[in-house]
């Protein structure tokens, strides 16, 4: 079995429609691929009815947006019913903060003698969630950056020029809410952009006592073999479960190939379990 649990389709900021990414899973041979874009579950029923057709399993998921002390966190959820209530008022609160800071970004590359007003509203289409990754498509557009690697290290990433907060959920909040919506929460690359230091080993242990998480992302691009190992003995330390995925952004992404990273069959089963205990939405 070949499991994907962590993808991004053109909904948010990934290149693939949710169809077109559940036939790039089938042609990769992947048996289960988690359609996971950031802050809205909007692709999910296409893709798993594209799924039905191509024998390849779509199990239901979300990243969203989370901070601790400042420090952002990235919550996936598997299996959550789509259709609750609170967890559907949060993630529009979130797809709130993203539309809102657009104009504040789009007025600094403005100054800064970028602008991408015209180019903007093509590339993000109609997603709900508008992120980085479309300033960055509309930079390479104009051509004032060759990738969108080189349009966050320059001007895009956190501590870059260009650069805008906006709201993000607190941890114990998403955490919470993934539950009782009948999900399974992992964070996900806990130590990819974010050090050891700003999501501490004492942090996860203290998450995994209280119940509220249910396992980390370990086999991830972001993370070296060294971090993967740690990480690794930390989440059997902890009963965590362990997760792998290729956080594949269609061509937004370079080297996150589907199934560059898979789950375990049996680390998926016991989501299903779970799920199916909350009862979630599988
Ligand atoms: P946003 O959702 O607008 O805050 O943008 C965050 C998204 O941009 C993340 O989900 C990543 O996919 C991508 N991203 C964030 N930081 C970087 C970075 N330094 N280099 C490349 N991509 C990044
Ligand atoms: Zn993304
Ligand atoms: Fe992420
Ligand atoms: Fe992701």
């Amino acid at each position: 079995m070949r499991i994907d649990l962590h993808t991004h389709s053109s909904v948010s900021d990934g290149t693939d429609a949710p169809a077109e990414l559940v036939a790039a899973a089938a042609a990769a041979g992947l048996d289960v691929v988690a359609l996971s874009d950031h802050d809205t579950f909007d692709g999910l029923d296409e893709a798993v009815a594209v799924g039905h057709r191509l024998g390849v399993r779509v199990l239901r998921g979300i990243e969203i947006s989370a901070e601790h002390d400042g420090t952002s966190v990235h919550l996936l959820g598997y299996g959550c019913r789509t259709d609750d209530a609170a967890l559907a008022t949060e993630l529009a609160r979130i797809r709130l903060g993203r539309s809102g800071r657009i104009p504040a970004m789009l007025a600094k590359l403005a100054e800064a003698g970028m602008p991408i007003d015209d180019v903007l509203a093509d590339i993000a289409g109609d997603s709900p969630s508008v992120g980085r990754p479309h300033i960055a498509d509309a930079m390479v557009a104009k051509g004032y950056v060759a990738d969108r690697r080189e349009a966050f290290d320059r001007y895009l990433a956190d501590d870059g020029p260009m650069f805008v907060t906006r709201y993000s959920t607190p941890l114990e909040l998403g955490l919470d809410l993934i539950r009782a919506a009948g999900g399974v929460a992992v964070i996900a690359h806990p130590w990819g952009r974010v050090s050891r230091d700003q999501l501490p080993p004492s942090l996860l242990a203290e998450l995994a006592a209280s119940g509220r998480l249910d396992g980390v992302e370990v086999d991830h691009q972001d993370h070296d073999a060294a971090t993967r190992t740690e990480l690794r003995e930390l989440a059997d330390g902890l009963a965590l479960l362990a997760t792998g995925s290729s956080d594949y952004h269609g061509t937004g992404k370079i080297d996150h190939d589907l199934g560059c990273n898979t789950t375990a069959a049996d680390v998926l089963a016991e989501i299903d379990t779970r799920v199916s205990v909350r009862g979630g939405q599988l």
